[in-house]
C-alpha cells in the first residue's frame, strides 16, 4: 500500500488528513483507491494531531513537500492562519477542509459544500422556496445551510442543543447571504421539533447523533415525517440511521451522507491532482467497508 505504483523507484508523494479524532476517517481508502485507479504515486494517510501541535505539523507537512492535505473536526477553522492564501471557498465559508501545496505555497479550499450540491444535483432535488430545517450548528450543518441558501431556499431553522451556536451560525450566514432567505435559530428539543416539521419540506440531521455505535438513536420521532419531507442524514456509518429508517417507514424520500462524502473527496483529489476523481471507485471502496461493518 505505501508503494502505491509498484514499478516506481521514486517514493510516492504523501497526502493525508489532520484532525482529532481521525481514527474513524474513511479518506484513507477513499483517496488512496482513486490514486490506485489512475496509478498515481500517491499515497494517502491520516494523522491524529493534539491543538498544541497544530502549527509545527503545517509546518512538518510543508517541509516534506507533501502534495496537499484536509483538514477535519476539530481543526477546520483553526487552520486557516497557517496557510498563505484561501481561495474563495474557503474565505467565504471561513473554513477549510483541503489544502494544496502550490510549490512550497499552502493554499487554503472548502470542498464540503460541493459534497452536499453532489448529493442534491444526483437525485434532481431543487430546493427553491422549499422550507428546510437543520439540526446540528457544527461544521457540516455549515456546509448544508450554505448550499440551501445559495440554492435560494424560502426559509432555513437551525435547530440546535446548544443555541447561541445557532444563533451564532445564524449571524455568520446573514453577513455573507445577499439573498432572500429567511434564518432562524432555536433550541433543540421536542416542542421545536414538533412546531418546525410540519412546516418544513426538506429535514436534515447535520448531528452525530445515530452514528455508530450508537445506531438506535433519532432526535426525531416517527409520528413526526410525513411523505412529503424530504430528510437528508449527514451520517454515512450506518448507511441507514435509525432516522431514516423512521423517516422511509412513514413515506418520505431519504438521503443518506454518502454522497456528499464522496463528492467532497472526490472535490479534493481533483484539487490536488487536476485530474477527474474516479467517483464510482472511490463510492464502491467506501461502499465496500461499510457494509463489512467498518468499527473504528
Ligand atoms: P461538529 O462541528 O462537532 O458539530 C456537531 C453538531 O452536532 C453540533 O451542533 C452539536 O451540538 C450537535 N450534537 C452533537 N451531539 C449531539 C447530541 N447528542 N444531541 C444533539 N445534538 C448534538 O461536527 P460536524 O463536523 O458538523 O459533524 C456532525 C456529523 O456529520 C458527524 O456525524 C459527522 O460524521 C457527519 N459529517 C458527515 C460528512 C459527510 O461528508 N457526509 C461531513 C462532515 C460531517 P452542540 O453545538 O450543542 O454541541
Amino acid at each position: 500500500m505505501f508503494w502505491p505504483v509498484e514499478q516506481s523507484n521514486r517514493p510516492p508523494t504523501l497526502y493525508c488528513l489532520i484532525g482529532l479524532p481521525v481514527n474513524h476517517s474513511l479518506s484513507p481508502l477513499m483517496q488512496n483507491e482513486a490514486f490506485k485507479e489512475l496509478k498515481m504515486n500517491r499515497v494517502y494517510l491520516a494523522f491524529n494531531i493534539e491543538r498544541i501541535m497544530l502549527r509545527k505539523v503545517v509546518e512538518g507537512l510543508r517541509g516534506l513537500g507533501v502534495g496537499g492535505f484536509n483538514v477535519t473536526i476539530p481543526y477546520k477553522e483553526e487552520i486557516m492562519r497557517y496557510l498563505d492564501d484561501l481561495d474563495e471557498s474557503a474565505q467565504q465559508m471561513k473554513a477549510v477542509n483541503t489544502v494544496l501545496n502550490r510549490n512550497g505555497e499552502l493554499i487554503g479550499f472548502n470542498t464540503d459544500v460541493e459534497g452536499v450540491e453532489a448529493t442534491f444535483r444526483k437525485r434532481k432535488i431543487k430546493v427553491k422556496n422549499k422550507r428546510a430545517v437543520v439540526l446540528g450548528a457544527g461544521g457540516a450543518a455549515k456546509a448544508v445551510i450554505y448550499f440551501l441558501i445559495k440554492e435560494n431556499v424560502e426559509k432555513i431553522i437551525v435547530l440546535n442543543r446548544t443555541v447561541e451556536r445557532a444563533k451564532e451560525l445564524i449571524k455568520f450566514f446573514n453577513k455573507l447571504k445577499g439573498g432572500e432567505t429567511v434564518l432562524e435559530a432555536e433550541k433543540l428539543n421536542m416542542n421545536s421539533l414538533k412546531k418546525a416539521i410540519p412546516k418544513s419540506d426538506l429535514i436534515v440531521n447535520a448531528t452525530p447523533v445515530g452514528m455508530y455505535p450508537n445506531t438506535e438513536e433519532s432526535l426525531i420521532p416517527k409520528n413526526l415525517f410525513q411523505p412529503y419531507h424530504t430528510v437528508f442524514d449527514v451520517i454515512y456509518n450506518p448507511l441507514k440511521t435509525k432516522t431514516l429508517h423512521l423517516a422511509e417507514e412513514k413515506g418520505a424520500e431519504v438521503i443518506n451522507g454518502l454522497d456528499m462524502l464522496v463528492g467532497q473527496g472526490a472535490a479534493s483529489f481533483k484539487i490536488w491532482t487536476g485530474k477527474k476523481p474516479p467517483l464510482k471507485k472511490m463510492k464502491e471502496a467506501v461502499v465496500k467497508t461499510l457494509e463489512k461493518g467498518f468499527e473504528r
